[in-house]
């Protein structure tokens, strides 16, 4: 059963809308959620008080009330409100209620204030292309940037010299304003950042003339960023502060800075990993020897061949690639060599009978190799 709204709030049925708003103020701070965490009884009586306040803070609502009751005018009724609303909306409709400052005393619902807000320069966004070389060791690039700048005239504040600033018309120093529209619920209250001082709560008297009042004007900055070592193609750099300025002295926004890797001639990127593919002679890999694998600075490694190096082996040069990132990943990635073996496309007459004798040799003939080594695996596999 519904209770009646003159009972729930405790008043008469001639009460003034000055009683009934004080006996919901009084209600709604006893019951109110914030006090009564996880109580569901308080909850009900809250949002109760809620839908009696609804309808009978409203003249209109309280005589179609006090004439129909519940089912009110036409079967429209009052029903269902407290049940199909959650308790922000509550919050939201009834703020009015405490002088349009939320609830007094209790914070974060009514919409919150906008309050006087200090305006932070958007950011800048560059695209920096580098090379591997570059990317192993780190880099600082300049960059000319085309961007909003402090005035250098009114030192930001955007006030001409000497004036100072006024207390907003509109908002009257809040810098909020409160928009007041009609809904199915009755008037609901929302809040907004003042349009005419943009939240600051004052304005200037005297603008300022080479800004214009904004405390911002266009220029040219040369911007040096540094770069850390190890990045990858896709990861953006944040240099902090360095982006357009704020309207009116607001903090600066940031530059940030989209990573491109150039391709190289010589090493193909695998995390921090470099991968360089070899081809070797023949000779080198039956005999063993030695063989130069560069390296991303520029200097050359020796690196020892074992004889009888098959195609297609690999080698880990260990701590040869790229160094991490710090944050991402751990330690300095490797060179990793893939060996291939050159094979001649063309002879000489004295060359191609060397070959001719070697292929009567058993040693060379392939796949009698491969056929014993299968069958030497098979044979471990069961022992
Ligand atoms: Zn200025
Ligand atoms: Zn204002």
């Amino acid at each position: 059963m519904k209770r009646d709204y003159y009972e729930v709030l405790g008043v008469s049925k001639t009460a003034s809308e000055d009683e009934i708003k004080k006996a919901y103020r009084q209600i709604a701070i006893k019951y109110h959620p914030d006090r009564n965490p996880g109580d569901k009884k308080a909850e009900e009586l809250f949002k109760e008080a809620a839908e009696a306040y609804n309808v009978l803070h409203d003249p209109q609502k309280r005589q179609q009330y006090d004439q129909f009751g519940f089912a009110g005018p036409a079967g429209g009724g009052f029903e269902g409100f407290g049940a199909s609303m959650d308790l922000d909306d509550i919050f939201q409709m009834f703020g009015d209620v405490f002088g349009g400052h939320g609830f007094g005393g209790f914070g974060g619902f009514g919409g919150g204030r906008a309050g006087r807000q200090q305006h932070r320069g958007t950011d800048l966004r560059l695209k920096v292309k580098l090379s591997l070389l570059e990317i192993s060791q780190g880099v600082t690039k300049k960059f000319k940037v085309r961007k909003d700048i402090t005035c250098t005239h009114c030192h930001g504040t955007g006030a001409e010299d000497g004036s100072g600033r006024d207390t907003c018309p509109t908002c009257h120093g809040s810098g909020v304003i409160t928009h007041t529209t009609q809904s199915i619920f009755g008037m609901m209250q929302t809040q907004g950042v003042c349009p005419t001082c943009k939240g600051e709560g004052q304005v200037i008297k005297n603008k300022c003339h080479q800004c214009n009042g904004t405390g911002v004007t266009k220029g040219e900055e040369v911007v040096e960023i540094n770069i850390p070592a190890g990045v990858a193609e896709g990861m953006v750099v944040n240099v902090p502060g360095k982006g357009n300025a704020g309207i009116h002295g607001g903090v600066p926004g940031d530059i940030q800075v989209f990573i491109e890797e150039e391709e190289n001639d010589k090493f193909v990127r695998d995390g921090n990993d470099l991968i360089y593919n070899v081809l070797l002679d023949f000779p080198t890999a039956a005999l063993g020897g030695e063989v130069e694998i560069p390296t991303i600075e520029g200097k050359t490694l020796k690196v020892k061949i074992e004889s009888g190096t098959q195609p297609g082996k690999t080698m880990r040069l260990r701590g040869k690639g790229l160094p991490a990132v710090q944050g991402y990943g751990s330690g300095v990635g490797d060179l990793v060599v893939n060996i291939s073996v050159y094979v001649p496309k063309t002879l000489s007459r004295e060359e191609k009978k060397a070959l001719e004798n070697l292929r009567d040799s058993d040693n060379f003939k392939g796949d009698r190799q491969t056929e014993e080594s299968i069958f030497k695996r098979f044979k471990n596999y069961f022992a």
